[in-house]
Parts: structure tokens; sequence; C-alpha cells
């Protein structure tokens, strides 16, 4: 199966339609939404929309972190993601947040689990930044490859011999072989919001069959959504991200 792996919209619609444009023009199977589909962004009704409609398809959908935080308090975030998250509750209905608190936390398809933060205790929200990290997440499931996001930088670990996480480059635009019976953890950048100095939209194809991940960068106009965020009275910050990738 092509799964098209998609997290951290962060309510960025110019992001989210470019990447399911291009994936659309790969071909896929199945989408999954691996969370944070709002936060920080100018368009949070649209892209919950969006969701519920490819949901509505067929498409898996993960709560992520945000999405929790709009029912659950925001003791856990900053200062300008705070700020985002109070506006963002007031243009969403009771209906958008209904679909949101009810998402699961994790899904598995074939041989694949998938998670916005770490397998090992998904409600805790963990960031996979190191090698401990990526073999707690690794460890917690039973499947031979964990998908998960929340970090905004694409990276690829696999269990060695050894019983540590090792990094491997999670190299662009090339099909990367997630060789069995090996354990493996992409952790996908961000459609909406990349951290790694590259303003394009990130996502992954996850052929299951041939046991191939391809992380990929789309460019967009993120120039218009990050207008957006200026003129929605959002924190500026939130714009220059957009402009910087980073
Ligand atoms: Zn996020």
């Amino acid at each position: 199966m092509r799964l098209a792996l998609m997290s951290d919209i962060h309510a960025n619609r110019e992001a989210f339609e470019a990447c399911l444009g291009d994936a659309h023009r790969r071909g896929f199977d199945r989408l999954a939404l691996l969370g944070d589909i709002v936060g920080y962004g100018a368009d949070p009704v649209a892209t919950v929309e969006m969701a519920q409609a490819e949901v509505a398809k067929g498409a898996i959908a993960l709560i992520g972190n945000h999405d929790a935080c709009l029912d659950r308090g925001d003791e856990d975030l900053n200062k300008v993601a705070r700020a985002a998250l109070s506006w963002t509750r007031a243009q969403l209905s009771e209906g958008h947040r209904m679909f949101l608190r009810e998402l699961p936390l994790t899904a598995e398809v074939d041989d694949v689990l998938m998670v916005h933060a770490s397998a090992n205790a998904p409600q805790s929200w963990e960031y996979i930044t190191n090698g401990g990290a990526a073999e707690r997440s690794i460890r917690a499931s039973d499947k031979r490859v964990t998908i998960c996001g929340h970090v905004h930088v694409p990276a690829l670990w696999l269990l060695a011999h050894n019983g540590t996480a090792q990094a491997h480059k999670p190299a662009i635009g090339l099909s990367i072989p997630l060789p069995p019976p090996r354990r493996w953890l992409a952790v996908l950048g961000a459609v909406g919001q990349p951290r790694d100095g590259v303003p394009g939209a990130g996502y992954a194809m996850l052929d299951t069959d041939a046991a191939e991940i391809t992380f990929l960068r789309i460019g967009y106009d993120h120039e218009a959504a990050a207008r957006k965020i200026l003129a929605a009275g959002l924190p500026e910050s939130l714009a220059l991200r957009l402009m910087r990738g980073a």
C-alpha cells in the first residue's frame, strides 16, 4: 500500500493544498494526517474542513498536541503558541472542535504504526530528537515501522543490532529502503511550519509493500500564508517562521 503521510499542517491552507496536489499527482492508496491540523497558522477552519473531507473519503487522521489543547488547556505551550491557540479556539465551531477532540492518538496499517509524537505514551507528546527517544518509541510499538511528526524536522532512525537507535539521513526526493526485519522510525517534516531552514512544505510517501519511504519538499506560496498570519493579528514571529522555514 502507498501511504501519503502528512503531519503538522498547523492551519496552513496553502501548504496543505500544495502537498495534497503533489500527492495526488504521484498517486497513493491512503492518506494519513498525523496531527496538529491547527495552531500557529491563519486558516484553521479551512484546514479542519479539508481534513474532515479527506477523512470522509477514507483518510486516517490523528490528534496532535495543538489539537488536544483546544479543549484541555494549554499550560504546556509557549507564549506564542498559546496566543495562536486562543485565536484558533475563537475561529472554530463546536463541530470543528468535536472532530479534532475525537481523533485517535494512534493508527496502524500493515506493519506501520502512526502517532503524532512518541509511540511511548503518545499523550505525553515526547519529541523524538535523540537516539534515546527514538529507541523508546520504536520499542513501544510491535509494528516494524513507526511514523511520527511533532518535531517539524525530518529524521530517520534505525534500531541497530546493538539495540540502540541510529540516525540515518532523511534524503529528500529519493526512495530510501527500510529493509525488513530491521525496525525503523521516520519523523516527518511539517506540512505547515518547517523548522529546518527550508520554507517548502514537507511530507512523505511510504510504500509498505516495497518497504521504501520518500521524504518530499514542496514549494508553495509561503508568502501568502505569512501575510494571512499578519492580517489575522497573530504573532509576527509566526509569519517570519514561514518565510525562513525555521
Ligand atoms: Zn506541530
